[in-house]
């Protein structure tokens, strides 16, 4: 148990970048441009987005060019969210694929969404299951789309119905032992009647701001998820994982096993949680600010 973990992305070469990947403009059912929808992020801060606007024949297939949007300090990856029949409980699968080619084909009629999804990976693309808390996504469903990379656990458009976080799923998954990363997102459209955009964002260290570094970070899952607090170092040594973060008021520790470790504190920014209780399996920090913000690392496997 002694020793540097490395798929945690603190100690990585490189910094933090703030990005958005899962957006909509008006190419989809947005209400902005997306010009305005990328002017929306890069002044509240943020350093990359993923439009991701709906890869659907009603809105003729969409794959949003934001190359020419790029600016200095700024960049864009390419995707979509994708859809194809259909889940236990839904007509479509959510599925968002970012870092597409622009020529990526429409679904061929009878194609399912897991076959997709594979397509989409095979062509390049980073593949999240879409807030499967608001689609009733069930377990074998999500077993089925093993193409997926990672979780949205959370959406903050799903939030507005109360069904924002996935986490559930993902534990259950993750127990199975599919290795998937986690990520939190907007879902934004910027219609009157949606939350407020950049509430749920990444944070993924790479050595450059440059696409194709950002795509191998999130790969990889050198990244970490947030709603407000940031997370300046989670490592693993002697069988305790020790958190440093902004000012804190709970840290947890959770993964494959019921239960968790809780520090809990008025203006927590370092504290120390003992792996024990997760054994082989995997433990994951939850940070929660006094805001209620919360932030996520990936999974941290044990073996
Ligand atoms: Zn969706
Ligand atoms: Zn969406």
């Amino acid at each position: 148990m002694t020793g540097r973990v490395t798929d945690l992305p603190f100690d990585r070469p490189g910094r933090f970048w703030r990005g958005n990947l899962h957006t909509h403009s008006n190419e989809s059912d947005g209400a902005l441009s997306p010009a305005e929808t990328l002017r929306h992020y890069r002044d509240a801060g943020y350093d990359f987005v993923a439009l991701t606007d709906h890869f659907r024949a009603e809105f003729n297939f969409p794959l949003t060019d934001t190359t020419a949007l790029r600016s200095p300090g700024f960049t864009t990856l390419l995707g979509a969210e994708l859809h194809a029949p259909r889940t236990e409980a839904g007509p479509s699968w959510h599925i968002v694929a970012v870092g597409l080619p622009l020529d990526f084909r429409p679904p061929e009629p009878g194609e399912s969404g897991p076959e997709l999804a594979r397509r989409a990976r095979a062509a390049g693309a980073f593949v999240g299951m879409a807030h499967p808390s608001a689609s009733l996504l069930t377990a074998a469903d999500a077993e089925s789309l093993d193409a997926a990379h990672s979780v949205e656990v959370y959406n903050a458009l799903a939030d507005r119905e109360n069904r924002g976080d996935s986490w559930h799923l993902t534990d259950v998954l993750l127990n199975r032992g599919r290795r998937l990363t986690a990520y939190a997102a907007d879902d934004a459209h910027f219609q009157p009647q949606d939350p407020a955009p950049c509430v749920a964002w990444v944070q993924v260290r790479a050595e450059s701001l440059e696409p194709g570094a950002l795509l191998s970070a999130l790969k990889a899952g050198h990244f970490y998820s947030s709603t407000g607090p940031e997370l300046h170092d989670v490592r693993l040594d002697d069988g305790l994982v020790t958190v440093c973060c902004s000012p804190a008021r709970k840290v947890l520790l959770t993964g494959g096993a019921p239960g968790a470790q809780v520090v809990q504190g008025s203006s927590l920014t370092e504290c120390s949680l003992p792996v024990e209780m997760f054994g082989d399996g995997y433990c994951r920090v939850t940070v929660e600010d006094a805001d209620g913000g919360r932030a996520w690392t990936n999974p941290i496997h044990l073996t």
